[in-house]
């Protein structure tokens, strides 16, 4: 049987035993419980963040944490907009509180590295700030052994992905809300969870250059997707996850993983 790399499976003293060992690395998958349109579950960005750590997680020897399920506000230009039923968000200063906490524990309890990935375009800035004051908090400074990734999963979709994945141009990733990247990686890793027959075709959303608050409901297309789906394939899906871990194995690996031979020679 394969071993488990999420921690919710581990006993408390293996994983003491991977503490103990120094070199400890623990992803935490940040999503959201949100709309994605008519074809797509709510807990799409949680999904798919937690399923591309699990693809690090397997390739990098990490573990991966219980995913932060819930997200910053669903904002209309990108996500459609928080007055929509389904959505359901923390206020900025409760997301920046969880992961404050979290990333305490993690790196008190003697983690090594903590990864964060994103997979809800909103959280960004509420995430760096979390883990900005639990560092502050800690007395960790530039230079420490221990340290923390931030990074959402679509920054590493390469540019000759983007041109297969989107034939007739990139619309944006702003838009990309339960759209073709979303829909295609959900028929790739979770095809039950997808109804393409209630996928609704139809012309991206037109937002003006500001942010209207309270929203101009109107503005968010009925289906509550930004851009169509129309186009998604499980082949685009698979494309994509694969050269995206590929892409997150590599910038990890060297940005954090020590060569075992300078490690010894540091002792
Ligand atoms: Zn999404
Ligand atoms: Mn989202």
């Amino acid at each position: 049987m394969q071993k488990s790399v999420f921690l919710e499976d581990l006993d408390a003293f293996s994983y003491r035993e991977v503490l103990g060992s120094g070199e400890a690395m623990v992803l935490i998958p940040v999503g959201s419980l949100e709309q994605h349109g008519p074809h797509l579950p709510l807990g799409t960005d949680t999904v798919l963040s937690s399923r591309f750590a699990e693809g690090v997680a397997r390739q990098v020897g990490a573990l991966v944490a219980q995913p932060i399920a819930y997200g910053y506000k669903s904002q209309q230009k990108s996500g459609g907009g928080n007055h929509l039923a389904g959505t359901t968000s923390l206020d900025g200063t409760t997301l920046i509180g969880m992961v404050r906490n979290l990333v305490k524990s993690f790196l008190n309890q003697g983690v090594r590295h903590l990864v964060l990935i994103n997979g809800h375009f909103e959280n960004y800035q509420f995430l760096y700030e979390g883990i900005d004051l639990a560092l502050e908090d800690l007395g960790i400074k530039p230079g420490a052994e221990q340290s923390v990734l931030l990074l959402s999963y679509w920054d590493f979709v390469s540019q000759d992905t983007l041109s297969q994945v989107y034939p007739d141009g990139f619309p944006g990733w702003e838009i990309e809300h339960g759209g073709v990247l979303e829909t295609s990686l959900m028929l790739h890793l979770e095809p039950a969870r997808v109804a393409m027959d209630r996928l609704v075709d139809g012309p991206p959303a037109v937002l003006p250059r500001f942010d209207r608050l309270p929203v101009v409901t109107e503005r968010t297309p009925a289906t509550g997707c930004l851009s169509s789906a129309a186009g998604s394939s499980a082949a685009k899906g698979s494309l994509l996850y694969a050269q995206v871990i590929e892409d997150l194995v590599a910038d990890i690996v060297g940005e954090l993983v020590r060569e075992p031979a300078a490690a010894a020679a540091r002792h």
